[in-house]
């Protein structure tokens, strides 16, 4: 094979490619110019090409598209459902005929004609009603020349790579923020008054969730406290946008405690100084007589349920241990 048509195959094979996603768009709108335009300057290099390389049967082709879409492009011809199916149907044959001269192969001619014929104005549109049914250009009683009612899209294989490393890196990025949401312990901590935005620990990457917008201690929990709850929303969502900007299209609902206003409790948490550690504290988890103190106030892990489970623990062990021995007294 000489280098022209090598050039040639590689050219058309190539531009076959990039016009695929023009040819699906023309499909689907025959009206648009541009594509029109792109199509048409494929089958007028084809059939430029053809000349000097001697072939024939592509020339026929691409010639009888070119003058059927200069019609169209001059306004003379509507584009009408038959017509873009019988370019389509044309541009289709130059791809096979160009894959054949490369594997130095030969297709049936007879078949040329029915394509160039079924470019005639009039020419009976093909079946589209039943979509799982083929639709075939009606081209000769008994040898008709099938094209599926939703064509093939052809694409390049570079931009099939590209989109497949597109998907893996995309699957990565996902399980990467998933790690680094683990790994973060659910928190972004902030320099703002806000402090800390922390996230649920479960359903990762669900359509919706509860996020804690802000969390105080000390003195800014009794700021923001004194403040109503309309007040603290704005200032949760004024504030939490600079991380998450999409808060003001996302947020639907709100609720805050400010615990030192909670009657009875009158804070988040205990807290003991040294010296009540020493004093009350000691007094207090040693109980008196029936009398049992229990919570994570009564441990050295204040503010964590783990403290909690353990006074419990404790304070249920000390009240079995004092009724067996009440029990042992009593039978004895
Ligand atoms: C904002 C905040 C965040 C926290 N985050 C965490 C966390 O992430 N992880 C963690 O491990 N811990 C956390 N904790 C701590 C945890 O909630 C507590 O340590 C735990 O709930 C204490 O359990 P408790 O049974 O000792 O007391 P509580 O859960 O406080 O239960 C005491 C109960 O007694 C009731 N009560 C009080 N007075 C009376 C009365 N006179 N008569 C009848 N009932 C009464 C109260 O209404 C309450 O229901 C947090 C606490 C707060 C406030």
């Amino acid at each position: 094979m000489d280098d022209l048509l090598t050039d040639f195959i590689a050219e058309t094979r190539e531009t076959l490619e990039a016009l695929a996603g023009e040819i699906v768009a023309w499909e689907a709108d025959p009206a648009d110019k541009t594509r029109l335009d792109a199509i048409f300057r494929f089958v007028h290099t084809v059939k430029g090409s053809c000349g000097f390389l001697d072939l024939p049967r592509l020339g026929k082709l691409s010639h009888a598209a070119e003058d059927c879409l200069a019609e169209v492009r001059s306004g003379t011809r509507t584009p009408d459902a038959a017509l873009v199916s019988a370019v389509l149907a044309i541009i289709d044959r130059i791809g096979e005929l160009t894959d054949a001269l490369e594997a130095n192969e030969t297709l049936p001619e007879g078949e040329d004609e029915f394509l160039v014929a079924a470019l005639a104005p009039g020419h009976a549109a093909p079946a589209a009603d039943n979509p799982a049914a083929i639709s075939k250009i009606s081209v000769m009683p008994g040898n008709p020349v099938t094209r599926t009612v939703s064509r093939s899209i052809r694409l390049p294989v570079e931009l099939l790579d590209r989109m497949m490393a597109g998907v893996s890196d995309m699957v990565l990025a996902r399980n990467e923020l998933s790690r680094l949401l683990r790994a973060s312990g659910g928190n972004s901590t902030t320099d703002l008054d806000i402090s800390q935005v922390i996230y649920p620990s479960s359903g990762y990457l669900s359509k919706k969730g509860m996020i804690v917008g802000y969390y105080q201690i000390g003195a800014e929990a009794g700021v923001t406290g004194a403040r109503s709850h309309s007040e603290r929303e704005t200032i949760a969502l004024t504030q939490g946008a600079v991380i998450h900007p999409q808060y003001p299209q996302e947020f639907e609902t709100s609720f805050s405690v400010s615990w030192h206003r909670v009657p009875w409790t009158r804070g988040g948490w205990a807290s003991w100084s040294a010296d009540g550690r020493k004093t009350t504290y000691a007094a207090m988890v040693k109980g008196d007589r029936r009398m049992y103190f229990a919570g994570d106030h009564m441990t050295y892990l204040i503010g964590w349920m783990n403290g909690a489970l353990e006074s419990d623990r404790s304070v249920a062990s000390a009240i079995h241990a004092r009724a067996a021995q009440e029990r042992t007294v009593a039978v004895s």
